[in-house]
């Protein structure tokens, strides 16, 4: 027993005497102890060695490198050293190192090169490197090589890229990327001949939301809107916040512009849902412009170009909207810079001016009030329309001066007529956000004299965006002022009955899209109008049905018990002047006047396009156009039955039957209907491609306005000329 204690207590001691020792350097003859520090390094698992033969067959690889893998090294000894990695992608645009194959036939230098390995559940990658080697008489005798786990600091190092890449708040592609990423698929798409389509989108009224519930819920309600977006858009595309409130979609191969406007719409609907915040209630809308490579531009900067040009035109056309970009669009910006300078001076220049529309009672067919529309009176363009001015006045923060001058005219010439007839205003949300809101009625009131209870304030369901007790509060205060309240543009998008409960209306206005499509047979706007009508009947509130323009309408919006009515069939906004002299004469009564029915839009227009037939192309006169059809002057008696095609301009052309022909003018059938343009012009699905122009020996370009003619050219018309062409003059008006 004795003994074996003395042995151990004795080797103890050694072992400490040796760790008291001064090391002793590794010589380099020094065999056996180098082989133990590399045995340590590879036990460590801080590294691995690798070795091939001349065929390039792993002949050594330290044993622990399978640990993390669950394989082991006994299994693929012997096995080229490539079986061991994913295979690499051959086309990846962010790679830039040869990928490894290429460095072992080649007998290259591996320096610091990341491959992935094959098996494991995680993503394992390592760093390898490796030198050929060659024997005396220079023969190739394998690698002889080292390999690192460099996993997680491949993580972090892609943590930091995804910082870089993506935005923060959102977790979208942010503009760093997004361009990137356009660049190259566009730069991709080239030389494979595909199309990408770009939709620009920015949201309405988002500052508001910021200013009324502050940052933070700004932050918040983009965050949403960025879900929303992934929801529709999911794998089709890729979504990127450029920054504020501009969101950008990339959707490769997609140029069907009937597909995107459907997109379009979609995504317009879904963003204008309301939102929920911390408790409160959020509205938002967004505006959308798209652009298609190569039709509208061929490189990131003019495709992003186009695309927020035609956002530009779908802001400027009212908003909610979204547009397609066509070369005509650059008049467009020009127009609405022109519109953003003129307007500022508009009131002091006294261009302004307040017309009136009748509101008749729908039993009676008397005027019971009268609707102030604002009509901008412009030195060189006319009678601007209110759609296209007001949203610009709100967006370059001159809304209020121009509101709170409407007020104070409304006020002052109502005064003014024989009778006391009720008159309402539109009130803008962001005027009536203004805290002095109520101050600004009062001052109207009290310096015309006008009573108050015969001031009207038409106000839209978006004023119930933010805070809840400031709204009600701005209600009670209206209130006590003694003026009305009417909920205008009732069953546009977010319409909810909720407000109805809480919020002090006399008058609910149903909005004219709701009553456009209420006689369509199998729609049920009807059916949801009598809903309407009888709630508002319980809450004691009128009813107005707008924008009725046919007989048929006005006999159904009676029928559903609307209290009266507003529109084309009664009368347009007359000037105070007519106002006055109606007044004057008592003359109250309106008769009916307007269509038996209404007819699917088609507009009428005067403008020259080409028609094709055989090896021809004409002139011709486009005077009006509907989805399904057409009516076109400048050839003599075509037959009926001919099949031509419309060339509409931009690479647009439409293939068509004459199903009417009288003289010189034809009535024609679209083969396949065209689609809207998102404003309310129409469009072709498709376009003549510039990679057929292309094929033609021309250049790759954007389309140009004349694009047919460049795939066409001048060179085929051998055959004689079918029909005569002759000149039309534009008519003062069709219908
Ligand atoms: P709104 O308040 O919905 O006004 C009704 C619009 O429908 C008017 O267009 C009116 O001319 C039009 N309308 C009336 N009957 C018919 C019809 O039978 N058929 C058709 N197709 N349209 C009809 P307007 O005058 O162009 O005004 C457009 C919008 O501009 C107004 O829509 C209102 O939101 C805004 N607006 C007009 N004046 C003012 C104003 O003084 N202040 C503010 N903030 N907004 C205004
Ligand atoms: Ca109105
Ligand atoms: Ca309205």
């Amino acid at each position: 027993m004795t003994g074996f204690f003395a042995r151990t207590l004795r080797a103890a001691k050694a072992a400490d005497e040796s760790a008291d020792a001064p090391l002793a350097p590794i010589e380099h003859s020094d065999h056996a102890r180098r082989v133990e520090l590399l045995d340590s390094f590879e036990k460590a698992g801080l590294g691995w060695f690798w070795a091939t033969d001349g065929q390039g067959r792993l002949i050594y690889l330290s044993p622990t490198a399978g640990d993390k893998l669950g394989w082991s090294v006994a299994d693929v000894i012997g096995k080229p050293l490539t079986d061991l990695f994913m295979p690499e992608p051959d086309e990846d645009p962010d790679r830039n190192e040869r990928p490894l194959a290429f460095l072992l036939s080649a007998r290259n230098s591996i320096t610091q090169l990341p491959v992935r390995l094959l098996g494991g559940q995680d993503e394992v990658w390592w760093e390898i490197a490796g030198k050929p080697e060659f024997d005396a008489k220079g023969r190739f005798n394998g690698y002889r090589g080292s390999a690192k786990d460099i996993t997680t600091t491949r993580e972090t190092q892609r943590d930091a890229e995804r910082l870089a890449q993506f935005d923060s708040l959102t977790g979208l592609a942010n503009r760093h990327r997004m361009t990137k990423r356009l660049s190259a698929t566009l730069k991709a798409y080239r030389n494979s001949k595909r199309v990408c389509a770009l939709m620009i989108l920015d949201l309405d009224r988002f500052k508001q939301v910021n200013d009324t519930l502050g940052h933070p819920a700004g932050d918040e309600l983009l965050k949403q809107v960025a879900a929303r977006l992934e929801r529709i858009v999911g794998s089709k595309g890729e979504i990127g916040r450029l920054g504020g409130d501009e969101f950008h979609i990339m959707l490769p191969d997609v140029d069907d512009r009937g597909v995107l406007g459907e997109l379009g719409a979609r995504l317009i609907q879904m963003i204008s849902q309301p939102y929920s915040i911390n408790g409160s209630r959020a509205i938002i809308g967004t505006s959308l412009g798209v652009a298609i490579a190569p039709y509208d531009g061929l490189d990131t900067e003019e495709l992003v170009k186009a695309a927020d040009l035609a956002l530009y035109a779908a802001k400027g056309g009212g908003r909610g909207q979204y547009r397609f970009y066509s070369s005509d669009l650059k008049d467009g910006a020009k127009l609405r810079r022109q519109t953003e300078e003129d307007l500022r001076d508009a009131i002091v220049k006294d261009e302004l001016r307040m017309f009136y529309q009748p509101v008749i009672d729908a039993r009676t067919h008397k005027m019971i009030a009268l609707e102030a529309l604002m009509r901008w009176d412009h030195p060189e363009r006319g009678n601007v329309p209110p759609s296209q001015f007001i949203p610009v006045a709100e967006d370059i923060g001159i809304i209020k001066q121009i509101g709170d001058w409407a007020l104070h005219e409304v006020c002052r010439q109502a005064s003014e007529w024989p009778m006391e007839l009720r008159i309402a205003v539109n009130v803008s949300a962001i005027q009536f956000a203004h805290d002095d809101f109520p101050q600004t009625v009062h001052h109207a009131l009290q310096a015309s004299g006008l009573k108050p209870d015969r001031l009207e304030l038409e106000i839209t369901e978006s004023v119930f965006m933010g805070d809840n007790n400031r709204t009600q509060r701005m209600f009670e205060e209206l209130k006590k002022l003694g003026v009305r309240l009417a909920l205008d543009d009732f069953g546009t998008g977010y319409s909810s009955l909720s407000y109805l409960q809480t919020a002090p209306f006399d008058k609910i206005k149903i909005d004219q899209s709701f009553v456009r499509g209420a006689t369509e047979d199998g729609n049920n706007n009807a059916a949801i109008m009598s809903a309407i009508v009888g709630l508002a009947e319980a809450l004691s509130m009128e009813t107005v049905a707008e924008g009725v323009e046919t007989h048929d309408e006005l006999k159904l919006v009676t029928n559903r018990g609307a209290t009266s009515v507003q529109g084309y069939i009664f009368s347009r906004a007359i000037s105070h002047e007519e106002v006055l002299d109606r007044l004057e004469r008592g003359d109250l009564t309106y008769e009916p006047k307007g269509p038996a029915k209404y007819r699917a839009e088609r507009k009428t227009v005067f403008r020259r396009i080409g028609l094709i037939h055989e090896d021809h192309r004409y002139r011709v006169v486009l005077r009006n156009i509907s989805k399904t059809g057409a009516m076109v002057e400048g050839l003599l008696d075509v037959p009926l039955g001919t099949e031509v095609v419309l060339d509409l301009g931009g690479g647009q052309l439409a293939v068509a039957t004459v199903r009417r022909s009288f003289v010189h003018s034809q009535g024609l059938e679209f083969e396949t209907p065209l689609i809207s343009d998102g404003a309310d012009g129409l469009c072709t699905r498709y376009r003549v491609s510039p990679y057929e122009i292309e094929a033609a020996g021309r250049p790759l370009a954007a389309l140009p306005q004349d694009a047919y003619s460049l795939i066409a050219g001048p060179a085929a018309q051998h055959s004689p000329r079918r029909f005569l062409q002759v000149d039309p003059k534009p008519s003062s008006r069709a219908w």
